[in-house]
């Protein structure tokens, strides 16, 4: 695997392919795991060239704690990308993503003011100006986002449609290790008392959406909510269901062909998030 810090190595580097070698790119921000390694595996069998960047993007962490404490795991990332068969990995520093500012007013609409857009102000800005910056240097052709951050796959699937940028978005599947909990990066953070429970908030989303056939949405609601709170070591941020398309809340499941249920959940100063679909 090449491995790239600079904007202009990478980019005189990828001018050696022909255009019709696609190139397939997974953005992350590095300590990765199989849940990264499932989109780089999935860019492989779809494009002729698979780049991948780490990048701690400073500009959409709104909690400075956050950053500081958010895990880097380098080498191990790099035996991971090259035992996946990645080609290209760009591992730029913030001096060569940004140097200058984007001033862009970007609007998200309703899209940006739910949820993480409420919890997290600023972060789909963030979201926006780095996924921008890295798809006009990598130029890709396809570039793929986990369903786990599916706030922020919306927010990408408008950037692209709003600015008519090249690749097609494509969505991948939540990844989960053995007991349900969603992969994350921020699992390694946990305390092992906590890790015992965290498996809590995907078994409660998994039982909500059997309750879902017989309950309506608000006691649906307070289910979750109840059942997460109980413990001890978790408190739910927010659950909210909501259409998968828009992203509008809704309050009666007649309202959505598509319902879905998000959650964010604290245990100390980590916070999880994940999400579900409603089959009714
Ligand atoms: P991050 O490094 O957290 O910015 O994530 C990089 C990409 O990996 C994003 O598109 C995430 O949605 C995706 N991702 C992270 N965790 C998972 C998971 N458990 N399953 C599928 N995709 C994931």
């Amino acid at each position: 695997m090449l491995i790239f810090e600079k904007v202009d190595q990478i980019q005189a580097h990828l001018l050696n392919y022909t255009p019709s070698e696609s190139i397939g790119f997974v953005p992350t921000m590095g300590a990765l795991h199989q849940g990264h390694i499932s989109l780089i595996q999935q860019a492989k069998q779809e494009n002729s060239i698979v780049v991948c960047s780490i990048f701690v993007n400073p500009i959409q962490f709104n909690n400075p704690n956050d950053l500081l404490k958010y895990p880097r795991t380098f080498d191990e990332d790099v035996n991971l990308l090259e035992k996946a068969g990645c080609d290209i990995l760009f591992f730029p520093s913030e001096a060569e993503m940004y140097p200058k500012l984007d001033e862009t007013k970007y609007d998200f609409g309703h899209l940006e003011v739910v949820m993480e857009g409420k919890s997290r102000p600023g972060h789909f800005r963030g979201v926006a100006v780095v996924v921008r910056r890295l798809f006009e240097i990598i130029k890709p052709h396809k570039s793929y986002f986990g369903k786990k951050d599916f706030q922020q796959l919306k927010i990408v699937e408008s950037l692209v449609k709003q600015y008519n940028l090249s690749p097609e978005i494509i969505p991948c599947e939540i990844i989960r290790e053995f007991d349900g909990l969603a992969m994350s990066s921020r699992n390694m953070r946990l305390t092992a008392k906590q890790r015992t429970e965290a498996p809590l908030i995907y078994q409660t989303l998994k039982n909500s959406v059997l309750l879902a056939k017989s309950l309506p949405i608000c006691e649906i609601i307070e289910y979750v909510v109840n059942t997460i709170n109980r413990s001890d070591l978790m408190k739910v941020e927010y659950f909210e269901i909501a259409d998968g398309d828009s992203l509008m809340p809704i309050y009666h499941w007649h309202e959505s062909k598509n319902p879905m249920g998000f959650i964010v959940v604290n245990l100390g100063e980590i916070r999880l998030i994940d999400n579900i679909n409603f089959i009714l």
